[in-house]
C-alpha cells in the first residue's frame, strides 16, 4: 500500500501534486492501493475544507485512490501504542516544562551547540514518575545505535541516535506529535513505499525509530523528492506566488500539461510530451534526479502548448469558452502566440466582441461592414477579399489593416486566409 499525505493547512502547492502524481505512478506500476491520508492532526493550523479541495484536484488529474483516511481517528491507536511503549520501558515520562527546556535550549545556543534532551527524565524511579499533579509530555528512548535510511533517490545514510534525540511522542495534552502519528499510521496501513518530499527527510530515522520500538520490522522503502526551486533559486515555497495548483489552473495550464512536467523536471525521461497514462509504462523513480529541480514556467508553457494542439478542436473549443469545433481550430492557429487557454481567450474573445476601430479607419470600416454583411457567401478567403477590393475601392493598408481589425479585433495576428477558413460561417457575428 502506497499513502499520499497532505495536511489540509493551505492550498495544494505544485511540490504537492508531484508528490502524489508519483505515489499514484509507482502504485499503478507495483499493482498496489494508493490511499489519501489527511494529516488533520495540527487542529490549529487546519483550514476548513481544504481536505475537499485536495481531494477534488487529485481527481481532476486522474489520481485514483482506494480510500481516504483522516489522521485523526487515528487518535486512540497512537494513545494506545505510546502507553505500550511506555509498559516496555522503550518510552518514559518526561515532567520538564517548556520554560525549563528553553532555558536549556538558549544555553545550548549560547554556548553554540545542538540542544540535545539532556535525560533529566529518563531514569525516574517508577514511583517518581505517578504524578497527577503536573503535566507530561511521552517521550521515546534515544536509539541505542545509529538508524540507517535507504533511499531509492537519495541513497544509503546513517543518522546518529544523539540526533534523534528522545522523541516527544505525545504533547502534554496526550495528542500525538508529527512524527509519531506519522509513523503508526504507515505501520498501520502497512505502507510499503513512502514517497514524499525532502523537507522530510529528517524525519525519517525519527519515524524508524518508532517503528523500531514498537517492534514493526517491516522493510519500508523510501523516496525523497528533491525540492523546486524557483526563479531566484530558492525553494519553492508556499508563499511563492503562483505555487498553488490553483493558480496554474485558473492561469490556464490543463492538468495533463501541468501532470508532464511535473513528471519530467529532474528526471530522465525519452520524449518530452506526453501523458500520466503513458508515464505509467516507463517511470523509473531511480531515474530522479538527487539534485534539486528548477521551476520553469516557460517549460510548462510549451508543453502545455503541445498538449493544447493536441485537443480535439471540440474540446479546446469548449476550454476558451465557446462550442463550436471551429473555434477550436481557431484557437490552435493562435496557438502561435499563446500557450494558455487563458491567452488563448485573451486573443479569440475580440474576434466576436465589438470592434474599437480608430479613427483613421473607421469610414474604411463601415464601408467593410457594409460590403462584408451583404457578401455572398464565398468558400476561399482570396475570393471573399477580392469581393471586398471591388465593393469597398479600398487598397493597400487603408483596406488591409480595419479588415483585420473588423475581422479579429486585433491589429496583428495569424494570416486572415487561414483563419478564413474556420470563420467565414461567424461572419453575421463578427462584423456587426
Ligand atoms: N503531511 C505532510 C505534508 O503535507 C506529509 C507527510 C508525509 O508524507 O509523510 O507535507
Amino acid at each position: 500500500m502506497l499513502r499520499f499525505a497532505p495536511s489540509p493547512t493551505g492550498d495544494m502547492h505544485i511540490g504537492d501534486l508531484r508528490v502524489a502524481l508519483f505515489n499514484y505512478i509507482i502504485s499503478k506500476q507495483r499493482d498496489e492501493p494508493l490511499v489519501v491520508r489527511i494529516e488533520d492532526t495540527d487542529t490549529q493550523r487546519n483550514i476548513e475544507g481544504k481536505d475537499k479541495e485536495i481531494l477534488e484536484l487529485l481527481a481532476l488529474f486522474g489520481i485514483e485512490y482506494s480510500d481516504v483516511i483522516y489522521q485523526s481517528n487515528n487518535l486512540r491507536y497512537h494513545r494506545a501504542m505510546a502507553i505500550s511503549l511506555l509498559q516496555d520501558k522503550k518510552a518514559f515520562n518526561c515532567f520538564c516544562t517548556p520554560a525549563e527546556l528553553d532555558r536549556k535550549r538558549e544555553l545550548a545556543k549560547a554556548n553554540k551547540i545542538a540542544f540535545r534532551y539532556d535525560d533529566t527524565c529518563t531514569h525516574l524511579r517508577p514511583e517518581e514518575t505517578i504524578d497527577n499533579e503536573n503535566p507530561f509530555t511521552i517521550r521515546l528512548n534515544r536509539p541505542a545505535k545509529a538508524i540507517k535510511v535507504t533511499d531509492v533517490i537519495k541513497g544509503e545514510m546513517d543518522f546518529d541516535p544523539q540526533d534523534i534525540d528522545s522523541l516527544v511522542i505525545m504533547s502534554a495534552e496526550k495528542l500525538p506529535t508529527y512524527d509519531f502519528a506519522c509513523a503508526v499510521d504507515d505501520m498501520l496501513s502497512d505502507i510499503s513505499i513512502v514517497i514524499r518530499g525532502e523537507e522530510h527527510m529528517n524525519n525519517t530515522p525519527k519515524q524508524i525509530a518508532v517503528r523500531d520500538a514498537l517492534g514493526y520490522d517491516k522493510q519500508t522503502e523510501y523516496a525523497h523528492l528533491p525540492m523546486i526551486l524557483n526563479d531566484s533559486g530558492k525553494e519553492m515555497s508556499k508563499q511563492d506566488d503562483g505555487s498553488s495548483v490553483k493558480w496554474f489552473l485558473e492561469e490556464g495550464y490543463l492538468p495533463d500539461a501541468i501532470a508532464n512536467y511535473l513528471i519530467l523536471i529532474g528526471n530522465k525521461v525519452s520524449h518530452e510530451i506526453f501523458t500520466l497514462a503513458e508515464a505509467l509504462e516507463w517511470f523509473d523513480l531511480a531515474k530522479i534526479s538527487r539534485s534539486p529541480a528548477r521551476f520553469d514556467i516557460d517549460r510548462l508553457k510549451s508543453i502545455n502548448r503541445e498538449h493544447l494542439r493536441r485537443m480535439e478542436p471540440k474540446e479546446l473549443s469548449r476550454y476558451v469558452g465557446f462550442a463550436d469545433s471551429d473555434i477550436g481550430e481557431v484557437a490552435k492557429i493562435y496557438l502561435e502566440e499563446a500557450g494558455t487557454f487563458k491567452e488563448l481567450r485573451t486573443k479569440i474573445e475580440p474576434i466576436f466582441a465589438e470592434k474599437v476601430i480608430p479613427e483613421m479607419f473607421t469610414e474604411a470600416a463601415d464601408k467593410l461592414r457594409v460590403a462584408i454583411n451583404s457578401a455572398p457567401f464565398f468558400e476561399e478567403f482570396d475570393a471573399f477579399n477580392s469581393y471586398l477590393i471591388k465593393e469597398t475601392g479600398l487598397k493597400g493598408e487603408s483596406f488591409s489593416r480595419p479588415l483585420r481589425l473588423l475581422l479579429t479585433g486585433a491589429e496583428h495576428g495569424p494570416e486572415l486566409a487561414d483563419l478564413y477558413i474556420h470563420l467565414k460561417n461567424y461572419l453575421g457575428e463578427i462584423v456587426k
